[in-house]
């Protein structure tokens, strides 16, 4: 079992201030894989004290020697890629093959994305008689999810390396442990000490720390809606820059002309890869009403040669959603689901058939949803799909809208 109980700070594994611990919990088997320490306001202090030290020296940096450091993070990062695919298929549950995909490689292509924009980005301009220049901001608090984890944080820090900026990542609670093989990529690349450090700890606490501190000139946060407001909220009396991605309950509108079967299967996949965990995953299918039992059975069929297992398993093409909580909010859903009257076409509440252990979920379809109903409204974050009907093209647009974007208390 890996001790990850220390956070990266000033260039080097540190103890914590605090004695809060949490176990890192595999979704897949229930079982403890790792123990982190929770953070306090202390370690972020410490964190961003470094990280501000930093940015004295690092902001005067030119671009060509950020550029150099981003492609020696590269060379890093390349030979452990499947270390890091392993590590998160444990830590979050994606299928191993979406891991060796996408979830793991995504970071070389955001650090390669920054090669290339560094490479040609104009930090002065002169416009007329004035000379415009790109300064980076300061230190930067990052506040990242679960569900894409390297994606997540990669996208956050090459950015904010390229600019000159010093960063404090907090990564998510429940899966730290590709953030911590990261920081190692970092330190192994000769990322200056205090330009890049990390603080495990909960949002609460770790996260509304960095974004309330006044040392902190901007906060990027990924995460929920929920906790971007807090976030929002935190930030504001130190008047900083705040940039966010918030839920999603993307709306995939099939038009009464589409290969309707075709479109429907690419939707559910679509909608039930990563185990349905992805902000943009296309999680309402609006379908004219007339083709609605179309619709239905093209996706039942679709649900049903969806395999929900062991990530490590070929042939699995979903895993576990990531957390226990993960699993009472979607089970709790799909059960409203069912209490609204909508009608449910695959899947439904409980485990898979023949899986006792572990936070798997049926892959769920519900059909003749309406657009007041819960599960049309609120983001479920797992492997449930809802079919609406609508009657022609300017309702379906209307219908699009029905979900609400924004920050429902209740
Ligand atoms: P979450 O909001 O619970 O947690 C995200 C991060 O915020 C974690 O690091 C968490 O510790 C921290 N956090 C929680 N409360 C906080 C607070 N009060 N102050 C500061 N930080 C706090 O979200 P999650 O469950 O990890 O991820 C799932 C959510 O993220 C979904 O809603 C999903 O749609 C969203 N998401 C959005 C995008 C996007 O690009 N729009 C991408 C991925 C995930």
């Amino acid at each position: 079992m890996k001790d990850c109980r220390q956070f990266y700070i000033d260039g080097a594994w540190v103890h914590p201030a605090g004695v809060d611990e949490l176990p890192v919990i595999n979704p897949a088997t229930e079982e403890r894989i790792a123990t982190i320490s929770l953070g306090t306001a202390k370690d972020v202090d410490k964190a961003v004290a470094a990280a501000k030290r930093a940015f004295e020296s690092y902001s005067e940096t030119g671009p060509d020697s950020r550029l150099a450091l981003l492609q020696r993070i590269i060379e890093v990062y390349q030979p452990r890629v499947g270390d890091l695919a392993e590590t998160i298929s444990r830590e979050m549950g994606a299928p191993i093959w979406l891991s060796r995909a996408a979830q793991a490689p995504v970071g070389l292509r955001h650090l390669s994305e920054m090669v290339r924009v560094l490479g040609s980005f104009k930090f002065e301009e002169l416009k007329g008689s004035t000379l415009l220049r790109k300064e980076p901001i300061g230190v930067c608090g990052l506040i990242t999810p679960w569900n894409w984890p390297m994606n997540q944080i990669v996208c956050k820090v090459a950015p904010a390396l390229a600019a000159g900026c010093t960063m404090v990542l907090k990564p998510s609670e429940i899966a730290p442990l590709s953030a911590y093989l990261f920081t190692e990529i970092l330190h192994e690349a000769g990322v200056p000490a205090g330009v890049f450090n990390m603080v495990n700890g909960d949002g609460p606490t770790v996260g509304s720390a960095i974004a309330s501190h006044p040392d902190v000139a901007m906060v990027s946060f990924t995460g929920s809606t929920r906790a971007g407001v807090a976030v929002a909220s935190a930030a504001a009396p130190t008047v900083k820059r705040v940039t966010q991605e918030l839920g999603g309950k993307s709306a995939n509108i099939i038009l009464d002309d589409a290969d309707l079967e075709k479109a429907v299967k690419e939707g559910v996949h679509g909608c039930f890869l990563n185990t349905g965990q992805s902000c943009d995953a296309p999680t309402r299918i609006l379908v004219p009403r007339s083709k609605m039992t179309q619709a239905a059975a093209a996706a039942r069929q679709a649900a049903a040669a969806t395999k929900a297992g062991d990530p490590f398993t070929k042939g699995t093409n979903i895993g576990p959603v990531a957390s226990a909580a993960q699993f009472e909010k979607v089970q709790r859903l799909i059960k409203k689901g069912i209490e609204e009257g909508a009608e449910l076409v695959a899947g439904g509440a409980g485990r898979p058939d023949g899986i006792s252990k572990g936070y798997f979920v049926k892959p769920t379809v519900f059909a003749g949803v309406r657009g007041e109903m819960t599960i049309a409204r609120e983001e479920i974050f797992g492997p449930v799909l809802s079919i609406i009907p609508y009657e022609d093209e300017d309702d379906a647009v209307t219908s699009r809208m029905t979900a609400p974007m924004g920050y429902r208390a209740t």
